[in-house]
């Protein structure tokens, strides 16, 4: 099959987010599964030209918003794997060449709708340029929900025969971010009126550039079983529910794999020493590194417990800040690495200020840290209101660090609670909470503290159970393949 991924980033060239890391690990599992898989996406200040050598096709193209007509220009490098993917860049600086990728100092850009309206009608241009038609065009998240529409409706595109046998697919990585933007879009992109309905593109007199994928895609997946089943409901819905359950038989809940290449405790670089479950020497040695680094301790016997994340509500910051300072009284170790929204960093640099020696807050977005912590730490805490997959509690397994999560989404379909039974089955790999209040995550926290504490054994053996999950991309890729071939397999799915 001729798959080309579109997404707004991709790991390694530019990331936020998870969106980012499926981005990237998933075509090379399609590839290897022997697809013709290309990616494409935005060309951004950030991106290293010279490390991934980059590289002009002479491929001009253009498209028009409103009365402006937009020039690009297509960029290509060889994506930096044993699989060779062709990975395409649109390049059109005065949209994409800035400091952020959707917005500045806590601001989105006010353009977005632009910067990505463009980015859809012009991906579009970009394979007909290329003289490569893909099968199925995979969709990510709102910045490319544009693409089923305009398939179906832009002037230029729509009676083109070179579109005609294109299938879509689109990928909800987070149904919090809708793309709202203003109406008008509707006009400067050329489409009619007609499907500016409530089940169609406007939500509430905007237009929602990820309904518009949602409605007008062939299949929608999101990542994670639990939350295709959430999603459809008023309380995690975002207003979505309708038209979500309208796509019920079209709705499929694919779990995110991880790269196990660049997520693997025996061979990672960017940690100070390699460990395997059947060796942990080096786990102890990296805890070590890690407290000397940021200069913290705990009190003896007592867990590091890490996070790493977005600082956003969705995280779970309110519990957080109720319930961890008790378990900072009893002497545990905290280490944060995350950045955004402003109470939640000036919330954990005051913690770090109370409790000097235990705590560690490092706001900012950094990598090589965060493969040292998901190794170095001993509990990781992600108690995320909501979680369509979330990634870190995957990485954390797999490098022995037990998880503490709220049953959401993704994190109820990785994270098994530790319980008498499921450590009789070795299937337990966690320590989870259902009812989302403070009091249930500091319970559960409790808990992992007094596992980690008093029973060495069975903290051994839930490491054993996590390390040796099996978290590849070739089971997922797998489903994908069964949704392409789907698609493919019936017509162009109807609507309006
Ligand atoms: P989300 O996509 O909602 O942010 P995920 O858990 O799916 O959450 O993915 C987050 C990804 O971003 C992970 O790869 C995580 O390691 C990474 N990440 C998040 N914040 C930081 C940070 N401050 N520094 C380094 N990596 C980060």
């Amino acid at each position: 099959m001729r798959v080309l991924m579109m997404s707004s980033e991709i790991s390694p060239f530019a990331k936020t987010g998870g969106l980012a890391d499926v981005a990237g690990a998933l075509p090379q599992a399609l590839a290897q599964r022997g697809h013709d898989v290309r990616l494409i996406m935005p060309l951004y200040q950030s991106v290293d030209r010279f490390k991934h050598r980059l590289l002009p096709l002479s491929r001009r193209l253009y498209a028009d918003w409103g009365n402006e007509r937009i020039n690009a220009e297509l960029m290509r490098c060889s994506y930096p794997c044993q699989y060779n993917i062709p990975t395409y860049f649109l390049q059109q600086h005065m949209l994409f060449g800035r400091k952020g990728l959707y917005g500045e100092n806590h601001r989105d850009y006010p353009d977005n709708d632009r910067r990505f309206a463009f980015f859809n009608l012009a991906v579009l241009y970009a394979i007909k340029a290329l003289d490569w038609c893909p099968d199925v065009i995979h969709l990510n998240d709102w910045q490319t929900g544009l693409v089923p529409l305009l398939l179906r409706y832009h002037p230029y595109i729509a009676n083109d025969p070179f579109y005609q046998g294109i299938k879509t697919v689109f990928t909800i990585h987070n149904l919090a971010y809708q793309g709202l933007v203003f109406r008008d879009l509707v006009s400067r992109m050329q489409l009619p009126w007609s499907v500016f309905t409530h089940n169609g593109l406007e939500f509430y007199e905007q237009a929602s550039l990820l309904k518009s994928g949602i409605v007008f895609s062939d299949h929608v997946t999101t990542v994670s079983p639990t939350y295709a089943q959430e999603i459809q409901t008023e309380e995690l819905g975002g207003g979505l529910e309708g038209v979500l359950q309208d796509r019920m038989n079209d709705l499929t809940g694919i779990l995110n794999g991880i790269d196990v290449r660049a997520w693997d405790p025996k061979s990672d670089p960017l940690i100070p020493a390699n460990f395997s479950a059947e060796n942990l020497s080096g786990k102890k040695t990296c805890r070590e590194h890690l407290l000397a680094k940021l200069e913290i301790n705990c009190k003896p016997k007592r867990p590091l417990i890490g996070m790493i994340s977005r600082l956003a509500e969705q995280k779970g910051i309110s519990l957080i800040m109720e319930a961890l300072p008790p378990l900072l009284e009893k002497g545990c170790g905290f280490i944060v690495l995350g950045n955004g929204e402003k109470e939640a960093e000036e919330f954990f640099l005051k913690l770090a200020k109370k409790y000097p020696k235990q705590v560690s807050a490092n706001i900012t977005y950094n990598e090589n840290l965060a493969h040292e912590i998901e190794a170095g730490a001993d509990i990781f805490l992600m108690p995320s209101r909501f979680e369509p997959c979330g990634l870190n509690q995957l990485y954390s397994m797999r490098y022995g660090t037990i998880p503490v999560v709220h049953q959401t989404g993704g994190l109820a379909d990785s994270v098994v609670d530790y319980t008498a039974a499921s450590l009789k089955k070795k299937t337990a790999t966690g320590f989870s909470f259902n009812e989302y209040t403070p009091n249930q995550l500091q319970r559960t926290l409790e808990r992992a503290v007094a596992v980690f504490e008093k029973e060495p054994e069975v903290w051994a053996q839930l490491m054993q159970n996590a390390m040796n999950l099996d978290s590849s991309w070739v089971k997922s890729a797998i489903s994908y393949e069964d949704v392409y071939s789907k698609v493919l397999n019936n017509p162009r799915h109807s609507i309006l």
